[in-house]
């Protein structure tokens, strides 16, 4: 009997210390970098936001793949999306999660070095007046050709889904995971939260969205640091960690 219970004590050790690492091959992401093509983003001293979020993205299949998730990408070259490509690539493959990258910026150029962070959204309208001017900068390309009225359709129809919850919980384990990381390496980091706003590009999508605006362009330190390779690294690793937590947090929902 004493030998049983030992044995059974030996094999949970055992597995605790070498189980399998988590497997991911059942989990779908779609990454989309912002912009691309004839849009550039936003652009300063040289620096396109196209260009930058291509970059991260990149960065960002490689990782994901290397943890053996399932991943695509909306773009893997520098060429411009219709409103609804990007989305409808996400429900081709089946998506658990859609995450489009961007970098942020601001127009009055007497602020550029005071306004800096790191930013995480998810789709729902807002009355706060900051997140309305990122979403109107970021809307204003994919918006070409749409009426105000189809505008508003497109919003609402989504709004009260259930996704608009997932999103959030995605929302606030990247932020948290990019914000840890980057910290840890990098002094002085802007956490700037996890916020909701009408971004278009997240509208068309049936499964938890977010939209990262990874730092400020206009920011002479954060531009900087954007496009050094070690901090892109660390946001990269915060989001992979970040989706990591969040995904297994609702399979331990379903199992529980
Ligand atoms: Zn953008």
């Amino acid at each position: 009997m004493i030998n049983i219970v030992l044995s059974i004590g030996f094999v949970f050790l055992f597995t605790g210390c070498f189980g399998p690492s988590v497997d991911h091959s059942d989990s779908v992401i779609v990454i989309d970098a912002g912009h691309g093509g004839h849009d550039t983003g936003a652009t300063e001293a040289g620096k396109r936001e196209k260009d930058l979020v291509l970059h991260i993205t990149q960065k960002l299949y490689k990782e994901f793949r290397s943890e053996g998730y399932r991943v695509y990408m909306t773009r893997g070259s520098d060429h411009f999306l219709k409103l609804g490509q990007r989305t409808r690539i996400a429900d081709k493959k089946d998506a658990q999660v859609f995450i489009s990258i961007h970098a942020n910026a601001i127009a009055d150029r007497s602020r550029f070095d005071d306004v800096e962070g790191i930013e995480t959204y998810y789709l729902q309208k807002t009355r706060d007046a900051k997140s309305q001017r990122i979403a109107a900068r970021e809307n204003a390309s994919v918006l070409q050709g749409t009426d105000s009225l189809s505008q508003n359709v497109i919003v609402d129809s989504v709004l009260n889904g259930p996704k608009i919850i997932e999103s959030h919980k995605l929302a606030i384990d990247v932020q948290r995971h990019m914000v840890k990381n980057l910290k840890s390496e990098f002094d002085k980091v802007k956490d700037g939260g996890v916020r909701s706003a009408p971004f278009y590009v997240l509208v068309g999508a049936s499964r938890p969205s977010i939209l990262v605006e990874v730092g400020y362009i206009t920011n002479t330190k954060e531009r900087k640091r954007l496009f050094d390779s070690d901090y892109q690294e660390e946001i990269v690793e915060g989001i992979v960690e970040g989706v990591g937590s969040y995904i297994d947090n609702r399979k331990k929902e379903i199992n529980f």
